[in-house]
């Protein structure tokens, strides 16, 4: 079968004047089910891989493919069409929209993919907000939340439409430890219950212990990788980066 996720070679550059490489030639393949954590110092390229991996930035060179099928950005219309229920999204910032509802804010792809909302997203949507201990939110907006409750929101509303590919970019990086675990759980739960292919950037060695396997970046390029990893031998990788790249 298929890799859920292939890069072949993706660079992208930012820069007029002073050309900064943030991917270098990035090749990889993730299998369906898998849980990767991406690690490296600040500025290493760790966004911009989820960004071009996801289809939300253009590579300079190079294919991604998500189920073997070539992610075009060429034509935004038909990029958005191919990305919709594919693949989901989690930001450090969570990015809920302040004006809806839990309800509505996790209903919200369901809504964008279709005319009207079938009764099994909303029984998905619900079964979601009940495990993550929400059951009892869904009509506050989010600003009556916690940091944590909102970011479990925003991954209940990731993959309410259960796409193949998941990605987060520190999502844990607002929370506390506690409320960081029950946000791993979550997405450890839904790569064991539908074979969702997770791959998650981190700082935590702690979160990157959750992961398949985790890979570390270091000037766009990917310089090392761990499998089975225990936060201990990820934290000892981390502090062997440079002191300068280390200070991320
Ligand atoms: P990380 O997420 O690992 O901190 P990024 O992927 O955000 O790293 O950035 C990698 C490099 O690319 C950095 O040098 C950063 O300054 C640069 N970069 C990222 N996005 C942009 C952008 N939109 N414009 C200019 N430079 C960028
Ligand atoms: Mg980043």
């Amino acid at each position: 079968m298929e890799d859920a996720l292939r890069l072949e070679s993706v660079s992208k550059t930012f820069g007029d004047q002073v050309k900064v490489a943030a991917l270098d030639q990035v090749s990889l393949g993730l299998p369906y089910g898998t849980f990767t954590a991406v690690m490296g110092p600040s500025g290493s390229g760790k966004s911009t891989l989820l960004n071009c991996a996801s289809g939300l930035e253009r590579p300079d060179f190079g294919r991604v493919l998500i189920g073997g099928q070539e992610l075009d950005t060429s034509d935004e219309t038909a990029a958005t069409r191919f990305r919709r229920g594919r693949i989901g999204f989690v930001f450090q910032a969570f990015n809920l929209l302040p004006t809806l509802t839990v309800w509505q804010n996790v209903l919200l792809p369901a809504r964008i993919a279709g005319t009207s909302l079938s009764r099994e997203d909303k029984n998905r949507a619900r079964l979601l907000l009940d495990r993550v201990g929400l059951g009892d939110r869904l009509n506050h907006r989010p600003a009556e939340l916690s940091g944590g409750q909102q970011q479990r929101v925003a991954i209940a509303r990731a993959i309410v439409n259960r796409p193949a590919l998941l990605f987060a970019d520190e999502p844990t990086g607002a929370l506390d430890s506690v409320r960081a675990a029950e946000v791993l759980m979550l997405i450890g739960e839904s790569v064991r219950e539908f074979g969702q292919t997770v791959v998650m950037v981190t700082h935590d060695p702690v979160a990157a212990a959750y992961a398949d396997r985790v890979l570390f970046l270091a000037d766009g390029r990917i310089v090392d990788e761990m499998r089975a990893p225990q936060a201990a031998g990820v934290a000892a990788r981390m502090a062997a980066f440079r002191p300068t790249e280390a200070a991320a």
